[in-house]
């Protein structure tokens, strides 16, 4: 008889920022479909970790608290997922600040944008969509937008306006990743880069720039997502596996406002996991 492999999703999103199910929800959901072990990596905070960490306690799964951070490299967002780390550093805490107050003062500049093209909306609108995250984005303007009945869904709203470059969008603070990837480090987190070929970051983070994010202390990236190709994957891992780093597995789920992430769509490899946990010091 052969014992199942562990079913491990490194990468989830709760309404501690722009998931659906509230931290407690998501555990119990993953427990329901099945995972071993699920980390929760909201945008720019740690607010629902403590809540995350003791229901997968009350239901007996595995637990990595994580943070996915927005960072930039050549004016291009860069998503860095954190796994633990010290969480009263005062510079790392400082950054998520900064990064978080981005993300507020952009709002109104946005609505602006979108009242132009002939979609009002006020802040009250998206506050009604956002529940109480303190890392408001692009996700709860769109989920605004779809309850004003503009377009039909997040993906609509990004297609047609808030991706990067649409009529509706504006940049807001993100640290350049070399130095977020030191200042992880120094403040004890394992950083990873989120799906670093999705939508079109190929370009941005080539093979030659992934190295040298290794060499400032990156511990591996994101290989298995539903934004990257099969042949994307191929090239990632391989280059992973030359460099020694990690080469990782996840969902990106975040409930009801991705369709296509279903929890453990996508798992990470246990003996990859194996190798996170050492770099944790578990
Ligand atoms: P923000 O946090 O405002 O930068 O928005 C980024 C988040 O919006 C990502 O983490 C995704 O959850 C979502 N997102 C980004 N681009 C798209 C897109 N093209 N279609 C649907 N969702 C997207
Ligand atoms: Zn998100
Ligand atoms: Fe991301
Ligand atoms: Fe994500």
């Amino acid at each position: 008889m052969t014992v199942p492999a562990p079913r491990i999703d490194l990468h989830t999103h709760s309404t501690v920022s722009d998931g659906t199910d509230s931290p407690r929800e998501l555990v119990r959901a993953a427990a329901a479909a099945g995972l071993d072990v699920v980390a929760l990596t909201d945008h720019d905070t740690w607010d629902g970790l403590d809540e995350a960490a003791a229901e997968a306690d009350a239901v007996g799964i595995g637990f990595l608290p994580g943070a996915e951070v927005s960072c930039a490299w050549q004016e291009h967002s860069v998503h860095v997922i954190a796994y633990g780390g010290d969480r009263t550093h005062e510079a790392l805490v400082a950054e998520l600040a900064r990064i978080r107050a981005g993300r507020t003062e952009r709002v109104p500049r946005m609505l602006e944008r979108l009242a132009a093209l002939g979609m009002p909306l006020t802040e009250a609108d998206v506050a009604a969509h956002a529940h109480d995250t303190p890392s408001i984005g692009r996700p709860h303007i769109a989920d605004a937008m779809v309850a004003a009945g503009y377009v039909a869904d997040r993906d609509e709203a990004f297609a047609g306006y808030l991706a990067e470059g649409g009529p509706a969008y504006v940049d807001r603070y993100s640290p350049d990743v070399f130095s977020a990837v030191r200042l992880l480090r120094s403040a004890g987190a394992v950083p990873v880069v989120a799906h670093p070929w999705g939508r079109g970051s190929r370009r941005v983070l080539p093979l030659d720039v992934l190295a040298s994010l290794v060499e400032a202390g990156l511990a591996g990236w994101e290989v298995d997502h539903v934004d990257h190709t099969d042949e994307e994957r191929l090239v990632l891992r391989e280059h992973a596996r030359e460099l020694g780093v990690l080469a990782t597995g996840s969902s990106d789920y975040h409930g009801t406002g991705k369709t296509r992430n279903p929890l453990g769509v996508y798992c990470t490899d246990p003996e990859q996991y194996e190798r996170l946990l050492v770099l944790l010091g578990r």
